[in-house]
């Protein structure tokens, strides 16, 4: 299986479509436990619809998705495929999702770019005198774990040392294991880190964080060292709090941006605009608004409302939901995305941005 980061399966997803707006892209998200009776039923509709060529390609990529569903063993998956441009991604995801399937001009990346921004990656510490455990999550997954122990127990027993000389050397020790600690987290350190364990180790370890470093602390949570399912469930609550706190930032900044009529534009057809011209550095997007409208991937004009033939070439056009199509323009030009609930965003015109330049 082609198995994928989530960034970077976002970002080439982003880029390919069908030169003559013809909708043969099929994108999948299924769900493991319910996803079987829902896509039978989206075939069966998609192929009272889909006519000739079309048809042909639809029929064939769906043997290519149903050859990737057998072995699929996570969560949830999403597969991404035409059987026209030779093209199949798909990416296994830990978390529950909405069964969708989309037949479109271009694969549909809404539901991926949402989950990269709900599911923050972040670094986790447990630590102690004399034990640590890095974890490193990823899109609501642990992907990697590093331990790492202090061995002065042992060496005390071997050498006999009296206390006086035992607890000079333990100091030592323990800030020794310490500086190894700060090591191995400076490698693995994401954009977030939390700091946790019992006692006073972990601020006094906070304290010998490089100023880079501990600035991406976000919270330190007091907790056993043996509490480890519960740090995990804490952790992960924490950052989706986080990230809904982020969304309603993002929110806030574009209304300071436009009272000072800043580097900010708000509302569909300037988002549009300013998406196309690569000037975004900051999407804001209504976490379910859609906004029906058109694109002709020749020419790469989007506009909303409805029309069947392209009024710059002439050439049939494919019907879109606006704000999936800005997404993809901002992905291809990495621009940081952020979906919210705030009501104020809904006032604003549904999307808007923090420009990069004017
Ligand atoms: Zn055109």
């Amino acid at each position: 299986m082609n198995q994928e980061n989530i960034n970077d399966l976002i970002r080439v997803l982003s880029e390919v479509y069908d030169e003559n707006s013809e909708n043969t892209f099929v994108s999948l998200y299924a769900n493991k436990k319910t996803y079987k009776k829902f896509i039978d039923h989206r075939i069966r509709e998609c192929k009272l619809i889909l006519k000739d060529d079309i048809l042909k390609n639809f029929n064939k990529t769906i043997e290519d998705i149903k050859g990737n569903l057998k072995n699929f063993n996570s969560k949830s998956i999403g597969i991404f495929a035409s059987n026209k441009y030779n093209f199949l991604k798909t990416i296994s995801l830990s978390m529950k999702i909405q069964n969708t399937l989309i037949v479109d001009s271009s694969p549909y990346i809404r539901p991926l770019a949402r989950i990269e921004d709900e599911w923050e990656s972040f670094t986790l510490l447990l630590i102690n005198s004399n034990y640590a455990k890095i974890f490193s999550v990823s899109t609501g997954k642990i992907d990697d774990i590093k331990k790492i122990s202090s061995d002065i127990i042992n060496k005390h027993k071997k050498g006999g040392w009296s206390q006086a000389r035992f607890n000079r050397i333990r100091k030592g020790a323990i800030k020794a294991f310490l500086s190894d600690v700060v090591e191995e987290l400076q490698k693995k350190a994401e954009k977030s880190i939390i700091i946790s364990g019992p006692g006073t180790t972990k601020n006094i370890f906070i304290e010998m964080l490089p100023k880079n470093i501990k600035n991406k602390v976000v919270d330190v949570i007091d907790i056993s060292i043996e509490d480890e399912k519960k740090l995990l469930k804490e952790s992960f609550e924490l950052i989706a709090n986080r990230e809904q706190t982020k969304g309603y930032d993002a929110v806030q900044r574009l209304k300071q941006e436009i009272l000072k009529d800043g580097l900010a534009v708000y509302g569909l057809s300037e988002t549009l605009d300013a998406v196309k011209n690569g000037q975004i550095d900051l999407l804001i997007i209504e976490k379910d608004y859609r906004m029906k409208g058109w694109i002709c991937e020749n020419c790469q004009v989007v506009e909303k409302g409805i029309k069947k033939v392209c009024p710059y070439c002439k050439n049939k056009t494919s019907e879109v939901d606006v704000i999936e199509e800005i997404l993809e323009f901002a992905e291809r030009t990495d621009a940081n995305i952020e979906f919210t609930d705030s009501k104020e965003i809904a006032d604003l015109g549904h999307v808007g941005a923090i420009l990069r330049f004017k």
